[in-house]
């Protein structure tokens, strides 16, 4: 059987995109709930600064106070140096670096040009090199909401230029969802001709209702490792109305169904999903939870008169 690494981001690019924060104990059990699901990996928080993201102020205490399953990989996202270097004090697992490939997006996003996130990247795999593994995330590798086309040369160069730094891997995200499966199978099969030997990791949003089929579209070609987030939570505050990552939820249970092994708990991971919209304060998006799973299956009707509903 096919196995898929599923990487759960919800606890960071899912809530940093909420307004109201979320208790750092809740955020605790939240991120042990899903590590006893079964994911490959859990982005845990980001070490940024408090006043850039108020919401992940509290990425130390979350750090050191979750329970480190086994077989579990606990990432976050560090910005520079500076987070580099909390990170490592709080036994991250992984290093994950955000780079734009659309310059304009990149200087909205982190307020730097390109060159100059490639600096800090520099900075942050000099000070993590032997202790902890980077991974660099190159953003708006489908689109930019703002530049429009992104070419596939551009990340390719930006995707070699990273790899002689010595990282680990790349995700490549479709932050506003502006991927379409023929692109997503294009982009993937020459990333496997570049760079087969990293970890490859492909991180959609559902922005347009194709997440999914790029999903398939990308494990199509080969690739193993896919980001979500619970309750399809998160966004982009460059691309306004734009809705969060693929549902893990309902990317589990087509992957599962498709006959993939992605070593997730559904049924556990569904009760989990069940308690997100109030840890939220409102509804959320996924699909699986709503309609349960497709073996979940109902009686037949009784047909009294007046109960015709023509479904299609
Ligand atoms: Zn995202």
């Amino acid at each position: 059987m096919n196995r898929i690494f599923f990487h759960e981001v919800v606890t960071r690019d899912g809530f940093q995109n909420e307004s109201h924060f979320v208790p750092t104990d809740a955020k605790v059990a939240l991120v042990d709930d899903l590590a006893a699901c079964g994911f490959a990996k859990v982005e845990v928080t980001s070490f940024t600064s408090a006043r850039a993201i108020p919401m992940l102020r509290d990425a130390e205490e979350v750090m050191g106070r979750i329970r480190r399953m086994p077989n579990v990989e606990y990432a976050a996202l560090v910005p520079n140096g500076r987070g580099a270097e909390r990170a490592i004090d709080a036994r991250v697992d992984e290093l994950n670096f955000v780079l734009s490939v659309s310059e304009t997006h990149n200087r909205a996003n982190v307020r730097a040009t390109r060159q100059e996130s490639f600096a800090r990247l520099k900075e942050v795999v000099g000070l993590a090199a032997g202790q902890v593994p980077v991974n660099v995330s190159l953003s708006t590798a489908f689109g930019c909401p703002m530049e429009g086309q992104v070419p596939l040369e551009e990340v390719l160069r930006w995707v070699a230029r990273c790899a002689e730094l010595g990282v680990r891997g790349f995700t490549i995200c479709d932050t506003t969802g502006m991927a379409n499966p023929r692109q997503v199978a294009r982009t993937s099969a020459a990333l496997q001709r570049l760079v087969g030997d990293f970890q490859i990791t492909m991180h959609f949003h559902n922005t347009r209702g194709m997440g999914l089929a790029n999903l398939v579209a990308a494990a199509d070609e080969g690739v193993v490792r896919f980001d979500g987030s619970l309750g399809g939570l998160g966004g982009c505050p460059y691309a306004p109305g734009a809705s969060g990552n693929i549902c893990s939820e309902d990317a589990v249970h087509m992957l599962e169904e498709m006959g993939y092994d992605t070593g997730v708990n559904l049924e556990r991971l569904l009760g989990v999903a069940r308690t997100l919209p109030q840890l939220v304060g409102h509804e959320v998006q996924g699909q699986l939870v709503l309609a349960g799973r497709w073996s979940d299956l109902h009686q037949a009707p009784r047909f009294l008169a007046g109960t015709l509903s023509h479904c299609q």
